[in-house]
């Protein structure tokens, strides 16, 4: 026997599980009429015709007969004949893929007419007016869409025809009017094609087809493809669905509606009503759409049965759907449906309301909402009103808003902030120097740099407000101003409003309010009490159900007690990474300039034993704010030279005074310093654990001031858990040589406190040498944490700090990746290492404790990575903590 392929499905043997066959329109609209919904009768092209059609530039060959055979089958159901003369069936061409993409590929309506059937309708119709608007609209799609016109010949056509009648309102053209206007259209198909617009209605069909075929790689649907990293071979399916007509009178019209509000989750009747119109004047908004409500005036009967239907829809589908829908003369027809887009708040209600209603389990409501949704949640937000004026809109590199009084240095932020006033901070781009400004600013505001510059990357890390590349603004640090476009120029002390969210940036004060989810995690708002909306109250339950199915821990990356308290209370289970290098800056940094300088060993030991003290302090108060919880206290990593001034501003210097006959020794010996320092790739150069082996005593002082605050907590009663964590480790042999001299220490430190610790020493794994030789490294180490920034950095190649300004948006506009890898883990490359080093370092040492600390811990596509190969925590900076809380969950369920 021959087998064969079906191509061609009719509405009523599909259903809503055949996305990938029959594209998420077909499907949806099998599943109505298999509800017994009235949906106008068709059929649904394959998505598999269409790659056969892509593959192979052509039709597959039993296509033909078998759009014939479903074509003969809904004439018969119609009662009616395909572009017949007296009482033509039309029918439209619509596209519809299994993943959404909307607006992106083709559609024909009003196929089947031509200039005899067009008579037939306007017969059976009994409107002339609406039977030739009806014909000119086909030319016109069917001359773009099809024939490839430029749809500016009809617009043009159509527009001049109005000029002639003295008016700019399609309504005004009468009947004879339009009839004009189709043959002008027919006189631009001929002029454009050198043929006759299609008379044949099958011929027009087929047509049709193919092109919705062709729409899949029009440029257009292959950058969105590439952006929402869909698969570019999927294919479209094609619906030709027998024509109803929302434009046939008063008694007819056409609307959206949602099951419930998608902005707030209420249920209640949502959407918009056009009566006597089609579904396109709705989006081309040509005249004003009326409340869903209105239809109940409107026609009772019409309404009536729409509401039936979409509480019948929510609860088949056991969620929000959204509706297209054309009442025909009174006759209620459903066009399409699908589940819903919603807001983020909406989605949390939506996930619990539908539990409490018995449509899903709590299971399914952690499924139903996203990290990224609850990330939306927690941001501060502004709210309309006020009288700022907009400035410039930049890149929404840390979302959140912030308001206060624009400061052009890191020093300026911190003197105007410790004297109470909230400012932002704006300067032409950041680094390690500007910390201290970005933390005493509510937010920050850079004109050059992309997502991941410094900036970005540190405001995210601090939940900290942050518009980046505002490319727009003249930054004039010197001077302490910026200027906008249109010349208004912005002084130190005025008042700036940024939103990092959408990058927008005002002159003045936009007023703001709290997330009340926020005060829930911190704790401000009890989700039992009435002061919790249901958008706390859904969040609570949410999250409290996906801690409990939860396999991996969450950590935090924290360097102050105060971060370290908050992701506490955010739910963090202990610090996975504390970096002390932050702890070496602002007037430290002084300590940390003459241990480098130091040329003695009693200098050196000078300035060691100035810096240990202060370390102590630092992390006696971190393990009092986790106390019972481990902390992972990372050894210095940045290069050395980020301590000292910056070369040319040094030399500069040095010129001037030599110049000026007064030559400065110290900044003479500092300068030598610089230079002697100075590394042409400091990323790769002297940091991590290669400091620590170079630079003698500097590690040794750190461990001793971690044993020695975690022995001054045990003996004030508290429950020290410190690990000691040692970066960028590469070979065995280093790690082997910090590990001893760290026993020494701690051995040292425990006997003079009389004390008993059991402290942990691992490694990071962020150079890919480590992972590839992770059995080895395991020999030693007691735990890892991925360090997922530097392992990608030096995976890839590309320089953490500069590709994103570099070239990204070329490669991120190319679709070479959909996502920075920055952000979000590459699976099989820096993902395939972390696999790699997990096997190796759990069959050398099968209670490893395995951890990820770099940003990918907080973003929820690395967190179901992460959970699938089996680490035991993530770690992220405190605002995420919650995300990937509920992101671990997901990945569990
Ligand atoms: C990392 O490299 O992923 C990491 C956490 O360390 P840092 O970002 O401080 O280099
Ligand atoms: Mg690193």
């Amino acid at each position: 026997g021959t087998s064969t392929t079906t191509w061609v499905y009719d509405f009523s043997e599909g259903s809503k599980e055949q996305k990938d066959l029959l594209g998420g329109k077909g499907a949806n609209l099998a599943e109505m009429t298999n509800l017994g919904l009235p949906v106008p009768p068709g059929f649904t092209i394959t998505t598999d015709a269409c790659r056969f059609y892509l593959e192979h530039g052509s039709t597959p060959p039993d296509l033909a007969d078998q759009v014939t055979e479903h074509l003969t089958a809904l004439e018969k159901a119609m009662g009616k004949t395909l572009g017949e003369p007296s009482d033509p069936l039309l029918v439209s061409v619509r596209s519809g893929a299994a993943a959404s993409m909307p607006g992106m590929m083709e559609t024909v309506l009003n196929v089947g007419l031509n200039d005899e059937s067009v008579q037939g309708l306007a017969a059976q119709s009994g409107s002339d007016r609406f039977a030739w608007d009806s014909y000119r609209r086909l030319i016109q799609m069917f001359g773009k869409t099809v024939l490839d016109i430029d749809g500016e010949h009809f617009e043009h056509a159509l527009d001049e025809a109005k000029r002639e009648q003295g008016t700019d309102l399609d309504l005004d053209l009468d009947a004879e009017h339009l009839h004009d206007v189709v043959d002008r259209f027919k006189a631009i198909v001929r002029e454009h094609t050198g043929r006759d617009f299609p008379q044949d209605p099958r011929e027009q069909m087929d047509l049709a087809i193919n092109a919705v075929f062709d729409s899949w790689n029009s440029p257009r649907a292959v950058l969105y493809r590439r952006r929402e990293r869909i698969p570019s071979d999927a294919g479209t399916a094609v619906n030709v669905c027998s024509m109803v007509f929302g434009n046939l009178g008063p008694d007819s019209g056409t609307g959206v509606a949602f099951t419930r509000d998608p902005g707030s989750g209420e249920q209640g009747v949502y959407g918009d009503y056009l009566q006597n119109a089609q579904g396109e004047d709705v989006v081309a908004g040509i005249r004003n759409t009326v409340p869903l409500t209105e239809l109940e005036r409107i026609d009772a009967g019409a309404y009536r049965e729409l509401m039936e239907i979409m509480s019948r829809l929510e609860s088949h589908y056991r969620d929000l759907c959204d509706i297209e829908f054309t009442v025909e003369r009174g006759k209620l027809w459903m066009l399409q449906t699908r589940v819903g887009k919603r807001t983020a708040a909406a989605a949390f209600r939506i996930a619990t309301q539908l539990v409490d209603e018995g449509l899903i389990d709590t299971d399914e409501a952690v499924r139903r909402v996203s990290g990224d949704q609850l990330a939306q949640l927690m941001f501060p937000r502004f709210v309309s009103g006020g009288d700022a004026t907009q400035l410039t809109q930049g890149m929404n590199a840390s979302p959140g808003a912030a308001v206060g009084k624009a400061v052009f240095s890191s020093e300026t932020a911190v003197q105007w902030a410790d004297r109470g006033e909230q400012v932002v901070l704006v300067r032409r781009e950041t680094n390690p120097d500007d910390l201290s400004g970005m933390i005493a600013a509510e937010g920050v505001l850079t004109s050059r740099g992309g997502k991941t510059s410094h900036a970005a990357v540190v405001a995210r890390g601090m939940g900290k407000t942050c518009v980046c590349g505002a490319e727009e603004l003249q930054v004039d640090t010197k001077n302490r101003r910026f200027t906008a476009p249109g010349g208004v120029t912005v002084e130190e002390g005025d008042v700036i409003s940024i939103d990092g969210s959408t990058g927008r940036v005002w002159l003045g004060e936009v007023p703001v309010e709290p997330s009340a989810v926020v005060r829930y995690f911190e704790g401000e708002i009890d989700p039992d009490s009435a002061e919790a909306d249901d958008l706390v109250r859904s969040v609570h339950r949410v999250l409290t159900h996906a801690d409990g199915a939860r396999r991996l821990d969450v950590r935090t990356n924290a360097d102050t007690p105060e971060d370290s308290a908050r992701a506490r209370r955010f739910g963090a289970r202990g610090i996975g990474l504390c970096r002390t290098e932050h702890m070496f800056l602002g007037d430290r940094r002084q300590l940390v300039e003459k241990l480098i300088l130091a040329e003695t060993d009693e200098d050196k030991q000078a300035a060691l034993d100035a810096l240990a003290p202060l370390q102590e302090q630092d992390f006696l108060e971190i393990f009092e704010a986790m106390d019972g919880l481990p902390v992972t206290v990372r050894l210095l990593d940045p290069p050395l030279h980020e301590f000292l001034p910056d070369l040319t501003d040094l030399s500069v210097r040095v010129a001037v005074a030599e110049a000026q006959g007064h030559p400065d020794e110290a900044n003479l010996r500092l300068l030598a310093a610089v230079r002697r320092l100075h590394e042409q790739n400091p990323m790769l150069g002297l940091r991590g654990v290669r400091l620590g082996l170079v630079v003698k005593g500097l590690f040794a002082m750190q461990v001793r001031a971690i044993a020695q605050a975690a022995c001054a907590r045990k003996r004030a009663g508290g429950d020290p858990r410190p690990e000691i964590m040692i970066p960028l480790v590469g070979a065995v042999q280093e790690l082997e040589a910090i590990r001893e001299e760290s026993e020494q220490v701690l051995a040292a430190v425990f006997a003079e406190c009389g004390v008993e610790l059991d402290v942990l020493i691992g490694t990071m794994i962020e150079v890919p040498r480590a992972a590839l030789t992770a059995a080895e490294i395991a020999h030693s180490a007691e735990f890892f944490s991925f360090g997922t920034n530097d392992l990608t950095q030096m995976t890839w190649g590309f320089s953490r700090d500069d590709v994103e300004a570099a070239f990204f948006h070329a490669y991120l506009d190319k679709g070479i990746f959909g996502v920075s890898p920055f952000e979000s883990l590459d699976r099989p490359g820096v993902g395939r290492l972390v696999e790699v080093a997990t096997e190796e370092g759990r069959s050398a040492r099968p209670d490893l404790k395995l951890g990820v600390c770099g940003e990918h811990g907080g973003d929820p596509d690395s967190v179901h990575f992460f959970h699938e190969v089996g680490l035991d925590y993530v770690s992220c900076s405190p605002f995420r903590v919650p995300v990937a809380r509920l992101e671990a969950g997901r990945a569990a369920l």
